[in-house]
């Protein structure tokens, strides 16, 4: 389980920078190839930039050419959670931390094998740590490609 973190507007104004406010609490989009990580390749963990939960790793990213950071899945299928909406017609899934509820960006289903999943996120909504030399990979959860399938 994951323990959640509830706040209002105003406290999140004063932890995130105001691009951080309106890509994770207002659901804005930052623009393709302006962010830190769509073209970063390092090993480690991207945490949320807003609660600090671990989101997505340098395993299961991949260079997807669209100028925001791609990951065929979560480190762990607990830790983002998806909803899907439909508006005029057109259907478009979320991804949104599960500790925080903000807003990560998206997900579309042009992804890579296994997954067949392609998480469009924004660099903003990220916080990337560089894994030590001594410190194991994350165990990679694969079970919502089983989900998928
Ligand atoms: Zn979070």
């Amino acid at each position: 389980m994951v323990n959640r973190v509830i706040k209002s507007d105003e406290e999140w104004r004063r932890i995130l920078t105001e691009e951080q406010f309106y890509v994770m609490r207002l659901k804005g989009a930052e623009r393709a190839y302006t962010g830190a990580y769509w073209n970063h390749f390092e090993d480690g963990v991207y945490h949320c930039a807003a609660c600090g939960l671990p989101l997505f790793s340098s395993e299961r990213k991949f260079a997807s050419q669209t100028g925001w950071p791609s990951f065929d899945g979560p480190v762990n299928s607990a830790h983002v959670y998806t909803e899907t909406e439909s508006v005029g017609g057109k259907t478009s899934t979320e991804a949104i931390c599960h500790r925080c509820s903000s807003h990560l960006g998206h997900v579309f289903n042009d992804g890579p094998h296994p997954s067949g999943l392609r998480y469009c996120i924004n660099s903003v909504a990220l916080k990337f740590e560089r894994r030590s030399t001594n410190e194991p990979a994350p165990v990679v959860n694969q079970s919502e490609c089983l989900i998928m399938e």
